[in-house]
């Protein structure tokens, strides 16, 4: 069977739970060598406001919360790039660094799946690698959309994943932290330690 490599972009910003429990599911679940975690510097879908905490610290908070997972690793392709980051160069990137014939696997939320015909060279990127969706909570999938863009691919790229669902978002914990609330069991604790020290995310 041809190697299976896991790549999971986001801003995580901070990263959090939800993110972790999708990552190890999609891990288990598509019998992934390993997942890389790939923190975006400009996603091109968001919006560049001023609470996106520094590239640094959030690679650094990534590092932290992957730090006891064998299985998963971290990539700063993205952050070394200048620009908009864009996951068809992220992918073009990660096919030069494994042997030829290795597969991949992109691990979204549903709410960013919803987004996928609107991204750059999306034909092209549907070809590098597959797309593995985890459900998330308020968020439902227009299959049928997909098909009419994707065709066939819609069935043999996207995938659906089985996992709990967590109703947790980077939105809402920096409303927390702002807020002075408590992030407590939403994130893993060296990473809401370091942003406690640091005050990333202080109002
Ligand atoms: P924000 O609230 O700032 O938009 P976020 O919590 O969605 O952030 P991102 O870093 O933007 O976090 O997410 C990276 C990827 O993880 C996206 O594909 C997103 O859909 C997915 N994701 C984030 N949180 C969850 C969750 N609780 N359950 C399932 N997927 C999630």
């Amino acid at each position: 069977m041809p190697q299976r490599i896991g790549i999971f972009g986001g801003t995580f910003n901070p990263i959090h739970l939800g993110h972790l429990v999708i990552a190890e599911a999609a891990w288990q679940e598509y019998d992934l060598a390993k997942v890389v975690f790939v923190p975006a510097s400009h996603p091109p879908h968001k919006q560049q406001d001023s609470d996106v905490a520094p590239n640094e610290l959030r690679y650094e908070m990534v590092r932290l919360a992957i730090a006891d997972n064998p299985h998963f690793d971290i990539s700063d392709v993205e952050l070394r790039r200048e620009g908009l980051s864009y996951t068809v160069d992220t992918l073009r990137y990660f096919h030069t660094q494994y042997p030829a014939g290795t597969e991949f696997y992109f691990i979204i939320g549903t709410d960013t799946l919803e987004q996928l015909p609107t991204w750059k060279y999306i034909d092209e990127l549907i070809e590098l690698c597959h797309f593995v969706s985890a459900l998330r909570p308020h968020y439902q999938v227009n299959r049928e959309h997909l098909t009419e863009r994707f065709g066939d691919l819609a069935q043999t790229r996207i995938h659906y994943l089985a996992t709990p669902q967590l109703e947790i978002s980077a939105t809402d914990l920096r409303r927390r932290l702002c807020r002075g609330q408590s992030v407590r069991y939403l994130m893993p604790d060296p990473v809401r330690r370091r942003l406690t020290e640091k005050g990333i995310y202080d109002c």
